[in-house]
């Protein structure tokens, strides 16, 4: 097949390749412990709720659930989304801000879409979230990489940056339990950001936020969008965390204006989300308490994660050095130089312990001797298991 010149740039998941690794050593009868995921525990799913919420559905809403609806979302969920973002997130936005999109991944990927052009410059934070990178690719950007310490994002770097490239379109940036660091920038850095950021007039600035309610320790920081005085920010807000991935409902807060345009891409994209999930989740918070259910999550991932910290503060050999998350679900591992973590995998999986190579997260050259371990789909047991492995895995690679 001739297939079109953007398809070089798309790279097949790191994630996708650990998980066939993985596989391999099941088939062949081991048993691995995997910190590799990057999904909620299907084990917190609200079941009962979901199951009644579907049913009224079912009485209340009959044919119009099951039928086409608009392209910018259920006006119900539109509203209870926006209320939510008024009422949580403190931000100045009504429904006519709001898109509801299939995942925050068609967010990202809209976003691409309408910024875009060939050889536009894309800042990210080193590393960040693959799955953004990817959906930007086929869109020919270049990619520049910002530097981020145990603050946030080094923002006299990102000013370095702006005033060297005028070529910058968009910022993308996860200020929340970064996927993969595990990072939250402070409420200074999201200041100090936004007022670099406002220094210029046509620079888009993506704020994913999948994770920004999972916090189990700390105080809250404000949203981007929240201190946004000029219209920059576009806001991606999801249920996958929250609720369950596979409903696939999350949501973009934006200016009018961009919220207009992205409405046109989805036309020609899908028309609009699943009428019927949409109708699920909106009955889900009209009569169940989503802050409830969140608390939940948070208490058992701090328990894990808390857990996962305790272990490898205690077996892994001097000299690795790791985050310490106060939410999400991440924990960002950098081994001592020259160690390649890629490599070291195939052994891990050997001893029956994986996870995603740090490298893979990186838009440009990646640092080699970085690992991203999440800590929300295993046991205790498994938590503290695999890490005692993992431990072994690198002691042995670095002597
Ligand atoms: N952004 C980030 C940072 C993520 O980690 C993920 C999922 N892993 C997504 C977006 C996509 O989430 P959704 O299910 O809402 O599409």
């Amino acid at each position: 097949m001739k297939y079109a010149k953007r398809m070089e740039k798309v790279k097949a998941s790191a994630i996708r390749s650990s998980q066939k690794k993985i596989a391999a050593k099941v088939a062949n009868g081991g048993s691995v412990i995997s910190f590799a995921a990057g999904l909620p525990d299907p084990n917190l799913y609200p079941m009962e709720e979901l199951k009644d919420a579907t049913m009224k559905v079912f009485e209340k809403n009959g044919k119009e659930a099951v039928a086409y609806g608009l392209s910018k979302g259920d006006n119900r969920l539109l509203k209870l989304l926006a209320k939510r973002m008024q009422e949580k997130e403190n931000m100045d936005v009504d429904a006519e801000n709001l898109l509801v999109v299939t995942g925050s991944q068609q967010g990202i990927a809209f976003s691409a879409m309408i910024f875009l052009d060939k050889d536009d410059i894309v800042i990210a934070e080193n590393p960040s979230y693959l799955g953004a990178i990817n959906a930007f690719r086929p869109y020919e950007p270049q990619f520049l990489g910002v530097d981020t310490d145990e603050d946030g994002i080094v923002v006299e770097h990102l000013d370095k940056i702006l005033s060297e490239n005028p070529n910058v379109k968009m910022i993308y940036v996860i200020p929340s339990f970064q996927n993969p660091s595990g990072k939250t920038w402070t409420t200074e850095r999201r200041k100090a950001f936004m007022e670099v950021v406002n220094k210029y007039d046509d620079i888009v600035v993506i704020e994913d936020n999948p994770y920004g309610e999972i916090r189990f320790k700390g105080e809250p920081t404000p949203t981007l969008k929240s201190l946004d005085t000029k219209g920059n920010v576009v806001y991606l807000g999801s249920m996958s965390k929250v609720l369950t991935p596979g409903l696939r409902v999350a949501w973009v807060v934006a200016d009018k204006e961009v919220v207009d345009k992205m409405e046109l891409i989805k036309e020609g994209a899908d028309l609009q989300c699943n009428q019927f999930a949409q109708n699920q989740v909106a009955e889900y918070l009209e009569n169940y308490d989503l802050d409830a259910h969140i608390e939940e999550i948070r208490a058992a991932y701090k328990n894990r994660c808390e857990l996962m910290m305790k272990t490898i503060k205690e077996y892994f050999p001097e000299g690795v050095k790791y985050t310490d998350p106060d939410g999400g679900m991440f924990i960002w591992v950098e081994l001592p130089e020259g160690i390649d973590a890629n490599e070291m995998l195939d052994d891990a999986i050997e001893a029956g312990v994986a996870y995603v190579s740090g490298e893979f997260f990186y838009a440009n050259e990646g640092k080699k001797n970085t690992i991203r371990l999440n800590y929300t789909t295993m046991s205790e047991e498994q938590i503290v298991e695999g890490i005692k492995i993992l431990a072994k895995v690198i002691e042995n690679k670095m002597k």
